[in-house]
């Protein structure tokens, strides 16, 4: 997020109308990947969970509403001592909209039947799973703490649990990565929603510092994405976003309200939030976060239109539905039809298609997100 001139302190420990959207950021891992640039780290290395849970459902006692769609990821929430978690589905069950969406994500070593027993009980409906991989090689050379075995218990016990929305995360782009074998055992499965996200070594992961990069060239990791569009979709599980597959209604309404530009309240360390139209992110330490309860932000209100239309379109054009701008703040559509001639010149180029009022990227300008954008700047 760029601050500028707009970045200040927010205090989000304030009572206040929030929307019906929620995420929460859970930053306790077992161990750190080599690869991960996710604000996360080890559990003995961050405060007692129980004392981060404390700050969490502090400032959760400050939004007043209830909830559409519930996203708890991390890090990893399964990775907290169960009679921890607890507490917070306990809070969260009180604060559910009839027909919510609450999603909650785990490692596969963590999917006991205890652990998914008490996601249905406080009524999560929706189980994220991080597979990763089908292949043991691969799965050792990411520096993951699980193994097959544990990704085909993980789903077998989710599913006696009795969960229909099950999603799956997968990473692609190591050399030899037996991708055909993992997306087998997703249509094994019968997985209903996959996220697929290539392996990019950067920022503050263990292997950026170390200067070790093994992931194979961008145009090889273009072919692993073709085919699995390519795969999946011939089993009728639909790309709906770059990253993102489904079967018809099991897209993921969470990450279409952020990709639609909706607002969204974001708790706990790292956590991004947008509210009355003011992103905002909470400092990426939890030692901060439980003991001063600092939050950065940024009035997009204030920002310069062109702004404005540049990260509605980055977020936009990443759904292959695109955007309804009918649908939009009148902030971020009067951005766009503000700048008609930009959206014709992209639609020129063949990277845009309109519809009456859908904005939506051609297949190439799915490629193209980056430079949609930038041509707002
Ligand atoms: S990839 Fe996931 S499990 Fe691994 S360190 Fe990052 S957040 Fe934790």
């Amino acid at each position: 997020m760029p601050a500028g001139d707009n970045k200040i302190l927010f205090d989000c420990f304030k009572p206040r109308i929030v929307p019906p959207h929620l995420y929460i950021h859970i930053p306790y891992c077992v161990t750190k990947c080599p690869y991960c640039d996710f604000y996360s780290a080890p559990i003995e290395s961050l405060p007692n969970p129980d004392i981060y849970i404390d700050a969490v459902l502090d400032e959760l006692s400050f939004c007043i509403g209830k909830f559409d769609t519930i996203f708890i990821g991390g890090g990893t929430p399964s990775a907290i001592p169960l009679k921890t978690f607890e507490r917070l589905l306990k809070k969260i069950a009180e604060r559910l909209k009839s027909g919510y969406e609450w999603s909650v994500e785990a490692n596969p070593k963590d999917v006991t039947s205890e652990l998914v027993r008490m996601l249905k009980d406080y009524g999560v409906n929706r189980f994220s799973i991080g597979f990763q991989s089908s292949s043991d090689n691969v799965l050792k050379r990411l520096g993951r703490r699980h193994s097959q075995k544990d990704n085909e218990c993980a789903v077998e016990t989710a599913v006696n649990a009795g969960f229909e929305k099950i999603s799956g995360d997968i990473i692609f782009g190591l050399p030899n990565d037996e991708l055909e074998k993992t997306l087998d055992f997703f249509l094994q499965n019968n997985i209903s929603h996959l996220s697929a996200y290539e392996l990019h070594v950067e920022g503050n992961s263990r292997w950026n510092i170390d200067g070790y990069d093994p992931s194979v060239s961008d145009e090889e990791k273009m072919k692993c994405m073709e085919k699995t569009i390519f795969i999946l979709e011939e089993r009728g599980i639909m790309r709906y976003e770059i990253s993102n597959f489904a079967k018809p209604g099991f897209e993921c309404r969470s990450h279409i309200n952020v990709w639609s530009s909706g607002e969204y309240v974001g708790i706990g360390a790292g956590a991004h939030g947008f509210e009355q139209g003011i992103r905002y992110v909470h400092l990426p330490n939890t030692k901060e976060y439980v003991e001063n309860k600092i939050v950065e932000y940024e009035d997009s209100n204030k920002l310069k239109e062109n702004a404005i239309a540049m990260e509605t379109m980055m977020l936009g054009m990443r759904m292959i539905r695109g955007i309804d701008i009918e649908k939009l703040s009148p902030l971020r559509k009067n951005a766009l039809m503000n700048r008609k001639n930009i959206l014709d010149s992209l639609t020129a180029d063949g990277l845009i298609e309109i519809f009456g009022s859908i904005i939506k990227p051609t297949s190439r300008g799915l490629l193209f997100v980056n430079e949609i954008a930038l041509r707002f700047a």
